[in-house]
């Protein structure tokens, strides 16, 4: 069989150096807010060219915790509107609803199915305060419109990297692009630790000292609470794997790159639409997805000749339950993408033997 994702085989490259990582955390008698986090926070912050990096449990929190921060900065309140693209994975909304602020969606452009700035206009309103855009796949979002519209009418603009760790856009990083980041480093994410972590990245100190605070109960200083906080931190044995990871991130990166042009160039089908690159140095290629209107037959056929492939994402955020009060709302763009995505198998891990296996069997559907 050939695997979506081989995690195991990803981490096993770098067992050594893991384990010592591990040992290095056990001996030190010191598990969470220590040493590891502060020299992970140090050269994440280098990575991604920006002056602060807080580390916090996941990627989700790390969403909540940049909105939580502006509305106790008083730079947004309740009820106030965040725009944010419909087709996205639901965390980026569920961190808007979990602030009761209200997530604005907007159509993605068919060919990046990235938020389509030529959308993002006719839906602000007196109480739009920020754009949280998604560089979903792994490719960066337009994001010079994008910033020229939140200058226009003075917004902020948060990254969701969950899914782009490492992807440029005219030279500069994501995660520094906007006013904040958040990152995901559940062990699927391009830059995956062996359990749940995430980080928030920004060049505003206000804002970096705040999401601290909040994190940590509330607490800039010990037994003082500032705020009603939480507890979200990235414990020490995770950012001691993540180091080890972060040192190989590039070299990855240029051999999902490696995958992603194999695939396309032997792919053609006129069956499968291909996905559409901005620039190399833009798509990180967290996922490689085809777009195809038997999508489910080709998913039952690659699967009946050994290859595993995942549905990201088989139901829209605005057609789930858990939003009713969206799920008469009509995002065709959206919603046409759900019903014919499928992301083959690319990782740091996959040969090349495999991946052109997979490609003629994708030429073949249907010939
Ligand atoms: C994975 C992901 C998240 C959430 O990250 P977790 O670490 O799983 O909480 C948020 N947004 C996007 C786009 C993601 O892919």
């Amino acid at each position: 069989m050939i695997p979506f994702l081989d995690l195991k085989g990803i981490n096993a490259q770098y067992r050594q150096e893991l384990s010592t990582a591990v040992s290095r955390v056990i001996d030190s008698g010191w598990y969470i807010l220590g040493d590891e986090l502060e020299q992970f926070e140090q050269e994440f912050a280098q990575y991604c060219q920006t002056a602060f990096c807080v580390g916090v449990a996941n990627g989700l929190d790390a969403l909540i915790l940049i909105l939580r921060a502006y509305k106790e900065m008083g730079v947004m309140e309740e009820g106030d509107e965040v725009i944010v693209p419909a087709n996205t994975y639901i965390a980026s909304i569920l961190a808007i609803s979990e602030n009761k602020l209200k997530p604005i969606l907007v159509e993605p452009d068919p060919e990046t199915y990235n938020l389509n700035p030529a959308q993002i206009e006719q839906h602000i309103t007196k109480r739009t305060k920020a754009i949280l855009t998604v560089h979903l796949y792994g490719q960066v979002t337009c994001m010079d419109d994008i910033k020229a519209i939140a200058v226009q009418y003075n917004l902020k603009v948060i990254e969701d990297c969950a899914q782009a760790h490492g992807a440029l856009y005219k030279g500069g990083k994501v995660g520094s692009i906007g006013d904040a980041a958040g990152f995901s480093f559940y062990p699927g994410k391009i830059l995956g630790a062996l359990g749940d972590a995430g980080a928030v990245t920004t060049s505003d100190a206000e804002l970096a000292t705040t999401i601290r605070a909040i994190s940590n109960y509330g607490s800039h200083e010990k037994y003082k609470n500032l705020y009603k906080g939480v507890n979200s931190r990235l414990d020490e044995m995770q950012a001691a794997l993540l180091r080890v990871k972060l040192s190989y991130l590039d070299k990855e990166i240029e051999y999902r790159r490696q995958v992603a042009s194999y695939y396309l160039q032997r792919i053609a089908n006129p069956l499968i639409k291909l996905p559409k690159v901005t620039a190399v140095e833009a798509h990180v290629w967290h996922l490689f997805v085809i777009r195809c209107h038997e999508r489910n037959k080709l998913q039952d056929y690659l699967k009946s000749h050994g290859v595993q492939t995942v549905i990201h994402y088989p139901v829209p955020p605005h057609k789930q339950s858990a939003y009713e009060e969206l799920n008469n709302f009509s995002y065709p763009v959206t919603e046409k993408i759900h019903e014919q995505v499928l992301s083959l198998p690319i990782g740091p891990c996959i040969n090349l033997d495999d991946v052109g296996k997979v490609s003629d069997l994708v030429n073949d559907f249907f010939s």
